[in-house]
């Protein structure tokens, strides 16, 4: 075979390989001190003889600055809160006008950061819709337009539906009702908010799964997900109610809090990104985790088997533990895809084991290492249409239970 071909062909087969599963190395270490984080100035930006105002003054906003260019164009400026940092540029802002008109809003991100979420509007800030108006991308720079008629009526818009962490604790509220458990406050963050913990099941089982979400700020499609994926377990068929019987549930539905309701890319008002702090736990948030953990797992014949840590990227992908290294329920995560798939066929996971050696800087290294957990970070896609999300997410709460109570002696 000519050379060229054969390295043609190869090449084929790498690229079929990569769409499926490919070995990732482990997260790199990175220092996990205190680093300081820009907060915004807060307020209502007004324009002298001007008749649209902007306002970043509530939870989950970011907005770092606005231009009024012309009478109907508004620049603006969207920061992270430090760097080096992820580009998930959130932003979040309210908009409302004197008189009902068309604008334009630009986007414009800091250096090397390019646009990345839809925008979302809404009414009422409970209440979201994608924006389907025409937009459009700077070809020349990273900027991002938009069309918006505004008015009197306040109109929200974010980069994801507003989901901060006072919604978090009222839902949390919802699923203490409902699983009748109370909501635990695990630790404080850094500014003082609380991390909360629910567990819910059989309280003496040993058989324990656990499921967390919201490490990184602007990540709400893994909240969606996981909140679903929670509302499932708690219905009263006969599946859940046999699957609460035998295991019990940790939840812990925030772990960042203040990084949510500050509006950051990523990190925690700590300014680090928290999943890569489960080796050193120099943050509040991590700890209280860590500490809960050892207390709830002290006694050695609790097993933690399973683990889901809900998280949100371009594209849906699960990162596995290793199949080649025994957790205590080896091979669990895959058949877990595939059961899923089977009801929802139109999902096409990418499935990728993580090398999980040396020092643990994230929830399923840590996990993994320290209680043999088989974790997955499930990363949901920014894009997905939400009603396909929850449906998924339900299906896949399901495929878990059949799963576990059929995989794991009594
Ligand atoms: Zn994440």
């Amino acid at each position: 075979m000519p050379k060229i071909i054969a390295v043609a062909l190869l090449l084929l087969v790498l690229q079929s390989t990569n769409a499926q599963s490919l070995p990732q190395n482990a997260a790199r270490l990175v220092q996990t001190y205190n680093r300081p984080i820009q907060q915004q100035w807060k307020g209502v930006f007004s324009f002298p003889g001007g008749d649209v105002w902007f306002s970043n003054n509530f939870p989950g906003a970011r907005v770092s600055g606005v231009a009024r260019v012309n009478d109907s164009l508004y620049t603006l400026l969207i920061t992270s809160e430090n760097t080096p940092v992820n580009a998930s540029p959130w932003y979040a802002f309210k908009v409302w006008s004197k008189r009902p008109q068309q604008i334009v809003i630009k986007l414009t991100y800091q250096q090397g950061v390019n646009h990345r979420y839809a925008p979302w509007i809404s009414k009422n800030g409970q209440d979201w819709s994608l924006l389907t108006q025409e937009s459009e991308r700077d070809s020349a720079t990273p900027d991002y337009s938009f069309h918006l008629r505004v008015g009197a009526d306040t109109t929200w818009v974010a980069a994801q539906e507003l989901s901060t962490s006072a919604d978090v604790q009222r839902w949390a509220n919802q699923v203490s009702k409902k699983a009748g458990v109370p909501v635990t406050v695990i630790g404080k963050s850094q500014w003082g908010k609380p991390i909360n913990a629910l567990k819910w099941g059989n309280q003496q089982s040993c058989s324990r799964i656990l499921l967390m979400s919201r490490q990184h700020s602007p990540e709400v499609t893994g909240q969606i997900a996981q909140k679903a994926f929670v509302e499932r377990l708690l219905e009263n068929d006969a599946l859940a109610k046999q699957f609460r019987q035998r295991f019990l549930v940790y939840l812990l539905p925030m772990l960042n809090p203040d990084g949510v309701d500050e509006g950051t890319w990523r990190h925690s008002a700590g300014g680090v990104d928290l999943n890569r702090d489960w080796y050193a736990f120099n943050q509040p948030e991590t700890k209280a985790v860590q500490q809960y953990l050892q207390r709830e797992l002290a006694n050695t014949d609790n097993k933690l088997l399973f683990a889901l840590d809900f998280h949100s990227t371009q594209e849906e992908i699960f990162f596995i533990v290793d199949p080649k290294q025994k957790s205590l329920l080896p091979g669990f995560s895959q058949t877990w895809i595939q059961a899923t798939q089977q009801q929802v066929t139109d999902l096409k996971p990418v499935i990728r084991p993580l090398v999980s050696e040396g020092p643990s800087y994230t929830s399923l290294s840590y996990l993994f290492q320290t209680y043999g957990t088989e974790t997955i970070v499930h990363e949901l896609s920014d894009n997905s249409p939400r009603e396909w999300l929850i449906r998924k997410s339900k299906a896949s709460a399901v495929a878990m239970m059949q799963l576990l109570l059929n995989q794991v002696p009594e």
